[in-house]
C-alpha cells in the first residue's frame, strides 16, 4: 500500500459511519488522485473549477467531485454538468447562478451554505445573521435546480482547541436551528462540513458529517 492510501485508511477506520472524508486533492497531480483511487477513495475535494474539470476528464467517473474553493460566477457552468457538491455558496446571488447552470446541464447541484465562524477577517462566508435574512425572504425556494443539503464551515488557525470547539459548536448549533426552521421535513438537508487535517477530530465530535482533509493525506502543497 502507498503512504496515501495507508493514510485514507487509516482516516476511514476511525470515522463514525455517519462522517464522510472528502480528499481533497487541490493542487496534486492526477496520479496522486489515482493512487487514492486504487486505495478505494471515492469523493474529492477542488477549489479551482478548471483543475478540477481536467482531474474529472481524467478519472474513472464514479468519483464524486465535490467543488470547496471560492466560487466565481463564469466558471459555474464548466462543473455544472457533473459536480456532485458545492460546499462555499456564501451569496444568493452565487445560488441562484448556480441554479441558472444546473438548469442548463439539466440537474439539481446539492449546495452547502459557506458561514462565517472563525475569528480571521480573510475566511468567505455568510455570517449568520445573513444567513438568516437570505433564508427567511425566501426566494430561494424558486431555485428549483439547487438543493441546500447543508452547512459548512472553516475554524480559526490556531492553536487553542477550545476555541476551534466552539466554533464547530457555532456551526452545528446553526445547522439545528435552519433545519428546524426550514427544512423540518427534508432529509436531503443533512451535511454539517468541518474539518480539516489539523483539527478534524474536534470537528467530529461537534457532529460534522463531512471531513475534508488534504495535507495530511497527500501531503504538503506547493501554491
Ligand atoms: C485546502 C482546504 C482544505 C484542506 O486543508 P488541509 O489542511 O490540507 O487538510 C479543506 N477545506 C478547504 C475549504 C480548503 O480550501
Amino acid at each position: 500500500m502507498s503512504k496515501i492510501q495507508e493514510e485514507i485508511h487509516r482516516i476511514q477506520a476511525g470515522l463514525p459511519e455517519s462522517v464522510r472524508l472528502v480528499a481533497v486533492s487541490k493542487f496534486h497531480p492526477i496520479e496522486a488522485l489515482q493512487e487514492a483511487y486504487d486505495g478505494g477513495q471515492r469523493i474529492f475535494g477542488e477549489s479551482k473549477v478548471q483543475e478540477m474539470t481536467q482531474k474529472y476528464e481524467a478519472l474513472p467517473k464514479d468519483i464524486e467531485w465535490h467543488f470547496i474553493g471560492h466560487l466565481q460566477t463564469n466558471k459555474i457552468k464548466y462543473m455544472a454538468p457533473y459536480v456532485a457538491l458545492i460546499h462555499g455558496v456564501d451569496s444568493y446571488k452565487l445560488l441562484s447562478e448556480i441554479n441558472k447552470q444546473a438548469a442548463k446541464a439539466g440537474r439539481i447541484i446539492p449546495c452547502l451554505l459557506q458561514i462565517h465562524i472563525a475569528q480571521e477577517e480573510t475566511k468567505f462566508g455568510f455570517s449568520t445573521d445573513e444567513c438568516r435574512s437570505m433564508l427567511e425572504e425566501g426566494n430561494w425556494r424558486q431555485l428549483k435546480n439547487v438543493q441546500i443539503a447543508g452547512v459548512m464551515g472553516m475554524a480559526t488557525n490556531t492553536e487553542d482547541e477550545a476555541q476551534i470547539k466552539r466554533e464547530f459548536s457555532t456551526l452545528s448549533a446553526f445547522f439545528q436551528e435552519v433545519k428546524e426552521t426550514y427544512f423540518r421535513e427534508v432529509s436531503s438537508f443533512k451535511e454539517i462540513s468541518m474539518g480539516m487535517s489539523d483539527d478534524y477530530p474536534i470537528a467530529i465530535e461537534e457532529g460534522s458529517t463531512l471531513i475534508r482533509i488534504g495535507s495530511r493525506i497527500f501531503g504538503a502543497r506547493n501554491y
